[in-house]
């Protein structure tokens, strides 16, 4: 169930395009959207999208992936094993400042008198594009025309060219390139709980600050994460007109001010270079030598080497991820087809952005567009976002799972901490550590682990990665399967079946309770996997055997155990709804009053206690109905549809991550309505504001369910038990085309849907074999194949 769509601003200010996100004029109203949706990040570093002049600005945060500050956790009443220490991702200094000022009069956007505006989010070549007109009070014209870019290829570098001409008179020119350290940033909203928490006082104590010429350099550290910052800029002018500067520098402030005698028609040309390096074990010394190394290369290869490089990356990201559609007709769901292919990309793009660089980092619920959510990384990743990335950019997959691997030391030692067996990690972390202060929706999504190897399996499936899984995966696997095997028992009282209690599932509307579905299915998929690799490493790898033994203290006997829990895993049944209760007590529970609950009370965690929500047959977001779609192969289509009709009523969508996973069973099922509906909403979800609260941030998993919703729903992908195959689901009266790639197995294939036939090219690769529905299909390279529906013969 849908409640609202909040709507994005005037469409004759945002036009639709297919390759930009435009603004064409200034309002005031919608800074805070707009500062997410033209934020640029590359995964390591990000800057949202506010104006170069430093304001005016909403929530002005440059970010960086798993730079934070840890704070103590305080509760009311506190209890054995909760969550000591509080992690906050925290605004780094803010180097993108350049303020302009014509015969001393500054140019502040909402006081400037503006002849022509047009700011884009340009996602052919990954840089924020802004071009405007003004005119001075004294009727002076003044062209400003910027790019702004964070390089995918320099993960640590960002840059400015920012142009200013005269085109009417002479004038006085003031060019300052700032850097500011420890600005107010977030918009705290102590009422919602899905916003960052303040820090007093400051984050960034000085270490060193220095000047060279036009290069500043400020070098800070936290108090108690003990990390490093080193932030440098430098900036150039070009302009045959004449010009001076000036540096200055503090330990918070750096300013290089250009003073120029600009004459009408000569364009002043500044290029402005932004590196950022962190680190937790080098000292400030080393780091400040870091950024100078870095900026001495990016100096020297200049503003166009590093917009060709971007524009070349994004090329290739699109090669291998762009999903297209053509001729959607518009009667059926409101949209163009431009809007749609807009919002395609736009989901993409920002996935992109926030997954791209974070090497050693993990995905933050929000990436880097915004701090709510503090920073952290959940199972967003790898239950929402791994599927694309695994599909797309399998190195970047690997990249987050081996993040994963390097906190297994942890995730045991949380284990020892709660009283368990093997290895748990947590539902919310930066450093490792569980940083979840409310443990009923926090500590308590055991699930998370299963996650974790769910997407694992999906990793290894679709690149046949054996040294990952021999290196890392392999010691993660034995270390969730004992974690379940030691808290789940064999009940008695449901005959004999292994049991989980008191956990909690991914509907949070749901907490601490006894055999959540989806906790158990999934476990199940853990154990089995487990017992699985364990089985063939010991049969055909036994170097890699002896590793894992040595490594784990893996006992012969233990891959039995896991199969023999997972085999008799108890997932809750009700035979007069034939439904899956989503867990043990969800059908005694009294319906949530929906008639009487007005639409602007939602979402329900702002304005009813969580007590009077726990006791209500009420959903915040899919649960059974996600396992459905993740275990896709276990259920059969009629089983899909009762349930899907059971819980659709009862889900709020009060968390973004739901609507894509309803459009992807809708679509299973054939409800193309909803289908539609839900996808549009999980495909909107940031462009309009469908949760009201894009100002903190992008939905980053929300983003990622739209390539699932676009391939598993209407491509109908399948690739459960590693046969990649297609059953395409469409609407036979619409003309639409669906095409995109998908990466498998180091071979790159397209598929193009349309009204008639399914068409298979191969693109990178020598020969692949995938399923059409029932179907082989041996493609190669010379040889696309076409077929038509088997539904439609
Ligand atoms: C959802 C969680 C999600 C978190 C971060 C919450 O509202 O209920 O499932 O992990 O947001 O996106």
């Amino acid at each position: 169930m849908l409640h609202h769509e909040r709507l994005r601003p005037p469409s004759r200010d945002y036009p639709a395009d297919e390759w930009n996100i435009i603004e064409k004029g200034f309002h005031p109203e919608f800074l805070a959207q707009l500062e997410t949706m033209l934020a640029l990040g590359n995964g390591y570093l990000g800057m949202r999208g506010c104006p170069e002049e430093g304001g005016p600005n909403a929530e002005n945060s440059t970010l960086i992936n798993g730079f934070y500050e840890t704070r103590p956790i305080v509760y009311g009443e506190e209890a054995y094993g909760f969550a000591k220490t509080g992690q906050t991702i925290c605004n780094v200094t803010d180097s993108k400042i350049i303020k302009l000022f014509v015969d001393d009069e500054p140019f502040w956007l909402p006081d400037a008198k503006l002849l022509s505006y047009d700011r884009r989010l340009n996602m052919k070549s990954g840089t924020l594009d802004r071009e405007i007109l003004w005119e001075t009070p004294a009727g002076k014209q003044v062209l400003i025309t910027s790019r702004r870019l964070v390089s995918f290829t320099d993960r640590h570098v960002a840059a400015i060219s920012y142009r200013v001409t005269l085109l009417n008179a002479q004038a006085f020119v003031v060019i300052s390139s700032e850097m500011a350290a420890n600005g107010t940033s977030a918009r705290i909203d102590a009422a919602d709980p899905r916003q960052t928490r303040a820090f007093s006082g400051r984050v960034l104590h000085q270490r060193s600050s220095y000047s060279k010429d036009r290069r500043i350099v400020l070098c800070h550290a936290t108090k108690k994460s003990r990390l490093i910052l080193a932030s440098a800029t430098e900036t150039a002018l070009e302009s045959v007109c004449p010009h001076t500067y000036k540096v200055v520098h503090t330990a918070d402030f750096g300013q290089a001010a250009f003073t120029i005698d600009a004459r009408p028609g000569c364009p002043i040309e500044l290029s402005k270079y932004i590196v950022y390096h962190t680190s937790p074990t080098a000292s400030a010394e080393e780091l400040c030598g870091r950024v100078e190394w870095t900026m001495d290369r990016v100096t020297s290869h200049g503003f166009p080497q590093l917009l060709a490089a971007q524009e070349q990356y994004m090329n290739d990201f699109w090669r291998r991820s762009d999903v297209r559609v053509t001729d959607i007709r518009e009667d059926r769901i409101k949209r163009t087809t431009v809007e749609i292919q807009q919002a395609i990309r736009f989901n993409l793009f920002h996935i992109l952005q926030a997954s791209a660089r974070a090497e050693d980092a993990g995905v933050p619920a929000k990436g880097l567009t915004g701090q709510a959510y503090e920073g952290h990384y959940f199972w967003d990743t790898e239950i929402y976002l791994l599927a694309f990335l695994t599909y797309t950019s399998p190195r970047i997959a690997r990249n987050l799972l081996n993040f994963r691997y390097r906190m297994l030391g942890q995730a045991r030692a949380r284990a020892r901490e709660l009283g368990h067996r093997g290895a748990t990690f947590p539902w919310r972390t930066i450093n490792g550590e569980e940083a979840s202060a409310y443990y009923a929706a926090g500590t308590a999504q055991y699930h998370i682990n299963a996650d974790i190897m769910y997407a694992l399996r999906k990793y290894m499936q679709a690149t046949g990665d054996e040294q990952f899984l021999r290196d890392c995966g392999a010691e993660m696997l034995v270390e969730t399967a004992r974690l379940w095997l030691d808290l789940g028992f064999y009940s008695d009282a449901k005959g004999g079946k292994f049991c989980i209690n008191a956990v909690t599932g991914p509907d949070e509307y749901n907490t601490v309770v006894n055999n959540n579905a989806y906790t158990n299915l999934m476990a199940r998929e853990n154990l089995r996997y487990a017992a699985q690799t364990v089985k063939s490493l010991r049969a055909t790898e036994p170097d890699a055997y002896n590793a894992l033994v040595h490594k784990t203290g893996l006992e012969p006997s233990e891959g039995e155990a896991w199969l023999r829990a997972a085999e008799n895993m108890y997932v809750p049944y009700d035979e007069n709804l034939k439904v899956i209760p989503q867990d043990d007590n969800f059908l005694d529970r009294e319906r949530w009053d929906f008639r009487n609950t007005p639409s602007d009370r939602y979402p329900l965690l702002l304005f009813y206690h969580p007590l009077n929500i726990y006791r209500k047959q009420v959903i915040k977001q899919a649960d059974v109905v996600l396992a459905m779609f993740l275990l896709g192969d276990t259920f059969p289509v009629e089983a899909k549809k009762r349930n899907f009709d059971f819980y659709d009523p009862l889900t709020t969508g009060d968390s973004s991550l739901s609507s894509c996973v309803e459009a992807i069973i809708a679509a299973q099922i054939g409800d193309m309505e909803k289908a539609f509906r839900y996808g549009m909403a999980a495909l909107l979800m940031d462009l309009a504001d469908v949760g009201g609260n894009v100002k903190d941030g992008c939905h980053i998993a929300s983003m990622g369910g739209t390539w699932m919703m676009l391939t598993y729903g209407f491509g109908g992908m399948q690739d459960n038990g590693g046969r990649l195959s297609f059953w395409p689901r469409r609407a036979p009266q619409d003309n639409a085309i669906l095409s995109f790639p998908v990466t498998y197995r180091g071979q790159m294939l397209e598929i193009e849907i349309g009204a008639e036939t399914v068409k298979y090219t191969l693109r990178d690769g020598e020969c692949l074999v995938i399923g059409h529905e029932t179907e082989d299909v041996q493609l190669t390279r010379e040889h696309p194949v076409a077929v038509r529906p088997v539904s439609q013969r």
